[in-house]
């Protein structure tokens, strides 16, 4: 049995465990699991209350469409489940390359490469791009998995404020001795809601001969004439060297993706070290992404409603007096600063049926605790409405 009770853990090596949880606790910082029963929908059981939900990234209310779930029935029938190895072994399968192919096809890219997660790309292919003797710009904001793989990779890692890209430039002028240069940036940031300034980032890439990597984690299937993300939005597609999404938020599936040059894939496939080291994920996975990326290509008016309501939304909270930073998506923060208020708050709205969660240090800085409320497509008028009339008399 594991070691545990007063004797392990008030004592010994292990002692300092508890300190740390009490830490958590007298500043509000301790988070704990709360239990979803059955799908994720705009209206789902958490912690055993009904609630309407605007904790989940399903954006397009797609992890429960049925067109998924019967893909994923089928192609469980016909090829199992567990990948068995990882994918220079045997793990890749027909379905894996087939998924491959139909990513870069939506992404308008040579090729694209599969990941258990998002994390996992993040966190793996930056140490395959830079590494001793080369830098790394980073935004101050940027996804932890980013971060993680800035600091995996031994490139010198130079933080810039948050879309700021007069800092970020005279970062660039003063640091021409390195080897590489790579600028990582999220194109939609995952807590205020707001998109990098990614034209002007392009340009610096351009004047300073540095390589580009934009994660659109939150952006794919949201933003972009055809789902593909700011980039698309913006028209710099052909800018960026490397290109990251995740089939996990909007494609309401598992797995995340790198989409660039053949070249660049293959070296990946040699050297990003959670390719090469961890499992596949398993292939009815890409069976739910395939149905996904029909609907998203079918479906624009998914995307096109959500971010209108979600424009509506934002408006109306402004006008309540909330703080809603400088969000322009789907992802809306109601700024409130301290994390006792925070939690005071989301507890209120959930006695009334709402489930908002609370986002606080350390993944916002300092003085930031937020409620992040995150709008999909499932999200009716109505819904809607609740949420503002709660928040009104609050
Ligand atoms: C969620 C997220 C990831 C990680 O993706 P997963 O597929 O959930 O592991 C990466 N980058 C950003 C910006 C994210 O918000």
């Amino acid at each position: 049995m594991v070691p545990s009770g007063d004797k392990f853990s008030r004592t010994g090596a292990m002692a300092w465990v508890e300190q740390e949880l009490l830490a958590l606790d007298r500043e509000h910082l301790r988070r704990r699991l709360a239990i979803r029963v059955g799908a994720q929908r705009a209206v789902s059981n958490i912690g055993g209350k009904e609630m309407i939900n605007f904790g989940s990234n399903d954006y397009l209310a797609l992890a429960a469409d049925p067109r998924l779930t019967q893909a994923v029935s089928q192609a469980l029938i016909d090829g199992g489940w567990g990948s068995g190895s990882s994918p220079l072994i045997t793990g890749h399968s027909r379905g894996h390359k087939l998924l491959e192919e139909r990513l870069a096809e939506f992404e308008n890219t040579e090729a694209a490469l599969l990941f258990p997660s998002g994390f996992a790309v993040n966190s793996g292919i930056i140490a395959a791009l830079v590494g001793p003797g080369d830098v790394v710009y980073t935004d101050r904001k940027n996804h932890a998995s980013l971060l993680d793989g800035c600091r995996l990779s031994r490139a010198d890692v130079r933080p810039y404020p948050h879309a700021e890209p007069d800092r970020l430039e005279s970062l660039l002028a003063k640091s021409s001795h390195y080897r590489r240069r790579l600028i990582v940036t999220d194109s939609l940031f995952s807590m205020d809601g707001d998109t990098a300034p990614l034209v002007a980032i392009a340009d610096l890439a351009d004047r300073y001969g540095a390589m580009l990597m934009v994660d659109e984690a939150h952006a794919t299937g949201v933003f972009g004439k055809n789902g593909r993300g700011v980039c698309e939005e913006l028209m710099i597609e052909d800018r960026v060297h490397i290109r990251v999404g995740t089939l996990s938020k909007a494609m309401g599936s598992i797995g995340g993706f790198v989409v660039g040059s053949r070249q660049l894939i293959e070296l990946l496939v040699n050297r990003a070290r959670p390719y090469v080291f961890s499992t596949a994920t398993p292939e009815p996975m890409v069976a739910a992404s395939l149905a996904a990326m029909d609907i998203i290509e079918a479906e624009p008016e998914r995307r096109t409603q959500l971010l209108d309501r979600s424009a509506s939304l934002r408006s109306s909270l402004s006008g309540q007096g909330w703080n809603v930073g400088n969000s322009t998506s789907q992802i809306i923060p109601l700024i409130v600063g301290s994390p006792e208020r925070a939690i005071a708050l989301s507890t209120e709205l959930r006695e009334q049926g709402l489930f908002v969660p609370v986002i606080r240090p350390p993944t916002v800085p300092d003085g930031e605790a937020c409620l992040r409320l995150s709008m999909t497509f499932g999200h009716t008028e109505d819904m809607l409405s609740k949420l503002l009339a709660a928040l009104r008399h609050i």
